[in-house]
Parts: structure tokens; C-alpha cells; sequence
């Protein structure tokens, strides 16, 4: 997901671009596939210190059910305002304010080229946004912890765990 940003550097503070997204993305994550393409727009703000990117971005992801492990898809919704600094001045554009409260980071450099990547950036937040408890749907009812069974699909003979609260009271009770 990368962007010439050449021309929008040589524009004067405040010339934004509109850019439409709507492609595939992967990443390096074992337990988080996206299964649609990322959607949505993006504006490109031309500032003092580089370009500014703002926008919203909807996609689909794919991870385990948190309670029976069943693939599950999670509509994710990214909203992103992020800031980015050019590595060399471009010439006949506007000079290029340094923030000194912005910290140097990788991710946030425009290129020698002029290239503007936002592939690690959206990668951040798309794992910012994903639950951290996914479910399959609200009454999942999980695996069995006995027999390890899944109990949305068939029930099993094992006896139901003992209430956590109860099992505190019986360590009280038993001999030291
Ligand atoms: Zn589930
Ligand atoms: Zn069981």
C-alpha cells in the first residue's frame, strides 16, 4: 500500500489528495487473516512537517473463537491519523518543518523516492483493532475442558466444572 507523495510535498501546506482504497493486504500474523480487502478513503494532508494521512478503513478478519477455537470473522474497523516525515527535501517544495517532539520511527519515513508506505502503519492498527476475545457468536459455549469436545456442536457426559467461587471455600475447609 504505497503512494507517491512527490507532487503533494511540492504543494503548498494544507493541498490534500484523496486516495480510494480498496485491495488486499496480508499479514504476518498466524492467528489473523483478513479475508475481504481493505476498504474505505484516505485523505493526504500536506503540513509543515510532511504529509499527514487521515481516514477510515473497513476490512474483514479471521481468527480463532476465543472459546472454541472455530474460525470466526470479525469486521474490523481502522481509523487512522498518521503522521509522515520525508528522509530528503524535495526540491522547489515548501522546506520542511522538524518536529522535535516526533520521534524518529521507520515505520513513518517517506522515502528517497517519495514513496509513502503504509503498509506497517496499517498493520499496526489492524491488530490494535482486532478483539482480543473474538467469539464465534455471543452464547459460544466452548470446548469442553474434560474431553475438549465442542459443545456448540454436541454435548458430553462430563460433569460441569466446579463454580471457581465454591472451589476457593473448599480450600479453606480442607486440612492443613
Ligand atoms: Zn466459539
Ligand atoms: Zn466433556
Amino acid at each position: 500500500m504505497r503512494y507517491n507523495v512527490a507532487g503533494l510535498l511540492k504543494s503548498n501546506t494544507g493541498a490534500a489528495r484523496t486516495v480510494e482504497v480498496d485491495e488486499p493486504f496480508k499479514l504476518g500474523e498466524p492467528d489473523l487473516a483478513l479475508v475481504a480487502p481493505v476498504r474505505g478513503v484516505l485523505r493526504l494532508i500536506r503540513d509543515p512537517g510532511g504529509i499527514l494521512v487521515d481516514g477510515r478503513l473497513t476490512t474483514v478478519a479471521r481468527m480463532p473463537c476465543a472459546r472454541c477455537l472455530e474460525p470466526t470473522d470479525v469486521e474490523l474497523t481502522v481509523a487512522l491519523t498518521e503522521h509522515f516525515r520525508p528522509t530528503v527535501a524535495i526540491e522547489s517544495g515548501p522546506p520542511i518543518e522538524k518536529d522535535p517532539e516526533e520521534e524518529d520511527e521507520a515505520a513513518t519515513e517517506i522515502d528517497i523516492h517519495h514513496m509513502l508506505d503504509l503498509s506497517d502503519v496499517l498493520w499496526q492498527n489492524i491488530l490494535l483493532a482486532a478483539p482480543m476475545h473474538p467469539l464465534c457468536r455471543p452464547d459460544c459455549a466452548g470446548l469442553c475442558p474434560h474431553c475438549g469436545r465442542n459443545r456448540n456442536i454436541e454435548a458430553c457426559d462430563c460433569a460441569p466444572a466446579p463454580d471457581p467461587r465454591w472451589q476457593a471455600l473448599l480450600d479453606l475447609k480442607r486440612p492443613r
